[in-house]
């Protein structure tokens, strides 16, 4: 008999390493949210019952069930961490829900190899449910304990609080006794959260109330339970993806109800950042790693596990002789013709994925197949004796090193294209006609697990074709960020490491890795540890992007009630159908220069009404922000012939082309005044770092709105990307009706670093508190006259920034159109006041590292 008339014990219910509640690897159970109680380490495969008492509740996926002893005391028990996401595999029950058992009887049996393959931890927990009227009066939490015969917990039952109520006859969990108060507010709510209301998140959702003055109740399924019971909450059976409804009554029913709901429609994916990679920081130019571990630079975000996979580049060696100039003449012009057909090919595939850089590559290579100087080289070679391989060969390394010893860094990539051109033909002449893509140098077997594959750098030929489904990640001993192979990458949605460095040529073939594509890291021979968080934080992450999309199409609000516009960042119509697709309350962003770079001739007036239209009716209603056309550094439109310049990125760009060529603007402005559109169209004005200019433009733009009859008031906003902006913001914010900060650039002016130069792409961190002292700036002059800021630059869809911008006074915040759900559901995590109260002492720590770290601590992402 495990119970006296004061205390309930509690045997062990497996044997084990016991383990206070504060070093299970859950902040829900680390922190007592579901009860003050003990963990086990496993050494068994059986948990028992650890007292009498009957089954009150079994989770549907079997790894965790709540016992009602006859003193009434409620008792968890809860096999392993994050193992409701296994949904089952792994567990047999062996009790049903009501089953009454004796001490000993077993409850669980589950396979310990399986579970620990696929969950987080084994680590089982024992906790009382009920502990406001039953308390843990004494507790081991150290040593061995064997089943059924070590007294883990002792739980007070005598002269409990509640103990008369508690102990008679345990109420239909779903009944639990609710009174409404006359003033009953009520919400309607998702549930996010993966596996449903199981444990982890109904603790939480009790915890949120903790300190309000409320009493909330659940309805699911023509049920009800109480928040005070966490059984209750369990017995509802309620799923991800469930609508329930929670009302709340109490003099703090509305702060309750929020603080319930943000529980409710989080998912437990936030807390993935704690499980991988395990114990690290990401990696810090110069900073320590583990062994096995080389840093990169991250070209595509994500976290990716397989083996290594070697991509060999195996061009034909072509020999040097010919065999008559007709015959060789004869043998190029096929290979060019069958190469050509190739490319048409490839690029009209990329085109039906909608991956339209990736098609845009391919039509640029088509264009170099057809240069006149490389085929005259190539005869003129031909015509000296040698073999149309040779010559070939010979001519596209000539037309390559001339490009390379260019300073122009814009020539230096089109050196790469020009030997991955050699490369097609070479291996058309060799007979290998076929297209040669990556996935033909990828185990092809169905169940062969995805690949890491691995290159010194990828051509965009060597990614032809690739097979998303073999090819788990991309890593490279050198490139950068902004090469065609990453632009592939990021339009495949896989993650991608460049700049890895010599060290990577030494892992074998078949090595087992993890490619974390959001620290830059990749490591070689994970233990078990570190593979199992990859691999469940792969899984909460899939799991999690379900959830937000289903949530995405709602405005986002912080759990405080302040809404932030979540928009997206487009450069096409397509783009436009993909922003409404992913919940995106507007564009905040409309990159008009990507509607042209690829004509043949500049864009007429005619030109600009058509894509701007278009783009407009694509967007169903949602207002949009349109840039004016921002040729030049790294943009370079084909019509467009600009003059040389050693600094590009500091020369005539954005609005300053505008002004040395006025008729290239003027002709966009009145397309776009042209436009008919359903909801406002704003212009924004790109690079502009001195008020003269936005008086010129917007004098500009209202005598053109006059001659044309349209809307003379049509907002016209700044965007700042240039330090001179941001600090003479007031002074701007007079002038212009709002501010989009271009983080990427403000970023390469503040830190005088090229943002397409690979060797400081690890350096070129947003955070960096120069950058976010010049934000500050920016939001302060805005408020100095009313005005609103949004920021459209890479920064605004990075997790870790997003209070950061919130605190900074950021109302709008534009992300690519595939980032749009995560970013709303990172807003509705947030308080705004607490944002706004931490970011401004983020501004005074010296380094982006210590920023990011501090964002870490204060708003995990
Ligand atoms: C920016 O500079 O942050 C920006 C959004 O503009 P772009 O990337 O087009 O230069
Ligand atoms: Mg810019």
């Amino acid at each position: 008999m495990a119970e006296t008339s004061e205390t309930l014990l509690l045997l062990a219910p497996l044997r084990g390493v016991l383990l206070p509640l504060a070093a299970v690897p859950d902040p829900v159970f680390a922190k007592g949210l579901f009860g003050e109680g003990v963990a086990i380490d496993p050494l068994g495969d059986t948990l028992v019952a650890p007292c009498d008492g009957v089954v009150l509740h079994l989770a549907a996926t079997g790894h965790a069930l709540t016992l009602q002893a006859p003193c009434g005391a409620q008792v968890l028990l809860h096999v392993g961490i994050d193992t409701v996401s296994l949904r089952g595999d792994g567990f047999a029950p062996c009790v049903a829900q009501g089953t009454p058992v004796r001490q000993g009887d077993p409850l669980i049996r589950f396979d310990v190899d399986r579970v620990a393959r696929q969950a987080r931890s084994l680590v089982t927990v024992m906790a009382v449910a009920n502990g406001n009227a039953f308390a843990v009066a004494a507790r081991s939490d150290a040593g061995l304990a064997e089943t059924g015969r070590t007294v883990v917990l002792q739980v007070r039952v005598a002269g409990a609080v509640g103990v008369a109520q508690a102990a008679t006859p345990a109420p239909p969990a779903d009944v639990a006794n609710v009174t409404h108060a006359a003033a009953t507010r009520r919400r309607t709510v998702t549930l996010a959260c993966a596996g449903g209301l199981h444990a982890r998140p109904a603790a939480r959702a009790r915890g949120a109330m903790q300190g309000l003055d409320a009493t909330v109740t659940l309805h699911y399924g023509g049920r009800e339970a109480s928040l005070a019971s966490l059984v209750a909450l369990l017995a509802l059976s309620a799923d991800e993806g469930a609508t329930v409804e929670l009302a709340a009554s109490g003099r703090d029913a509305d702060a309750a109800l929020d603080a319930v709901a943000r529980e409710l429609q989080r998912t437990d994916a936030g807390e993935a950042h704690a499980v991988f990679p395990v114990g690290a920081a990401p990696a810090a130019p110069g900073g320590d790693l583990p062994r096995g571990c080389i840093a990169g630079v991250a070209a595509a975000s994500g976290i990716a596990i397989g083996p290594l996979h070697w991509w060999r580049d195996t061009a034909p060696e072509p020999d040097q002789a010919g065999q008559g100039v007709a015959a060789e003449r004869a043998a190029l012009r096929a290979a060019l013709a069958a190469v050509d057909a190739q490319l048409a090919h490839d690029s009209a595939a990329a085109e039906a994925r909608r991956a339209r850089a990736e098609a845009g590559i391919f039509a640029m290579h088509r264009a170099l197949l057809e240069d006149p100087a490389l085929r005259h080289a190539a005869d003129a070679l031909i015509d000296a004796g040698n073999s149309a391989g040779f010559a070939w060969s010979e001519a596209t390394r000539a037309e390559a090193a001339t490009l390379s010893a260019l300073a122009d860094r814009r020539a230096a990539d089109r050196a790469a294209d020009v030997l991955d051109l050699g490369k097609r033909v070479l291996r058309a002449l060799a007979g290998s006609h076929g297209a040669v893509h990556a996935t033909a140098g990828v185990p092809l077997a169905d169940d062969a697990q995805p690949v890491v594959l691995a290159a010194d750098e990828f051509t965009p030929s060597d990614l032809t074709g690739l097979d998303r489904n073999r090819v788990a990640a991309l890593v490279m001993v050198r490139g950068g960020p902004t090469a065609h192979a990453a632009i592939i990458a990021r339009q495949l949605g896989i993650p991608c490491l460049v700049a890895l460095g010599g060290a990577l040529e030494q892992w074998p073939e078949g090595t087992p890795v993890i490619a974390d594509g959001d620290n830059a890291r990749l490591y070689a021979d994970p233990d078990a540890d570190l593979l199992a968080a990859a691999a469940s934080t792969v899984a909460l992450r899939a799991r999690q992007r379900q959830a937000d999309l289903r949530a995405a199409h709602t405005a986002a609000c912080t759990r405080d009630g302040v809404h932030i516009e979540v928009a997206a960042n487009i450069g096409s119509v397509d783009d436009a159908r993909d922003a409404v697709a992913q919940g995106a309350d507007a564009v905040g962003l409309l990159r008009t220069e990507l509607l042209f770079l690829h004509g043949a001739a500049a864009p007429t007036v005619a030109d600009h009404t058509a894509r701007c239209q278009a783009v407009a009716d694509a967007l169903d209603g949602r207002s949009a922000i349109v840039r004016t056309l921002d040729i030049g550094a790294d943009k370079d439109a084909a019509w467009l012939r600009l003059p040389a310049e050693d600094n590009p990125a500091l020369g005539l760009r954005g609005v300053r082309l505008a002004q040395a060529c006025p008729q290239l603007l003027d002709h966009q402005l009145r397309g776009l005044l042209a436009v008919r559109a359903q909801a406002p169209l704003r212009i924004l004005l790109p690079m502009v770092s001195e008020v003269g200019e936005l008086l010129h433009w917007r004098t500009r733009i209202r005598a053109l709105a006059a001659e044309a009859g349209a809307d003379a008031g049509i907002e016209v906003g700044v965007m700042i990307e240039v330090p001179a902006a941001a600090l003479l913001a007031e002074q701007l914010a007079e002038h212009a009706d709002f501010f989009s900060i271009g983080t990427n650039d403000l970023t390469q002016y503040t830190l005088a670093m090229d943002r397409c130069q690979p060797a400081l792409a690890a350096r070129m961190d947003a955070l960096h508190p120069a950058v976010l002292r010049l934000i500050a700036a920016t939001t302060e002059g805005a408020a100095r006259h009313g005005r609103w800021v949004g920021v459209c630059g890479a920064l605004a869809g990075d997790a870790l920034a997003v209070p950061v911008l919130l605190g900074l006074g950021v109302t709008e915040l534009s992300v690519d159109a595939a980032l749009v759900p995560a970013t709303k559901a990172r807003v509705r995590t947030l308080s705004h006041a607490d944002c706004r109260q931490r970011a401004p002492e983020l501004l005074r720590l010296a380094s982006a590292a210590a920023v990011r770290e501090a964002c870490r601590r204060y708003w995990p992402a």
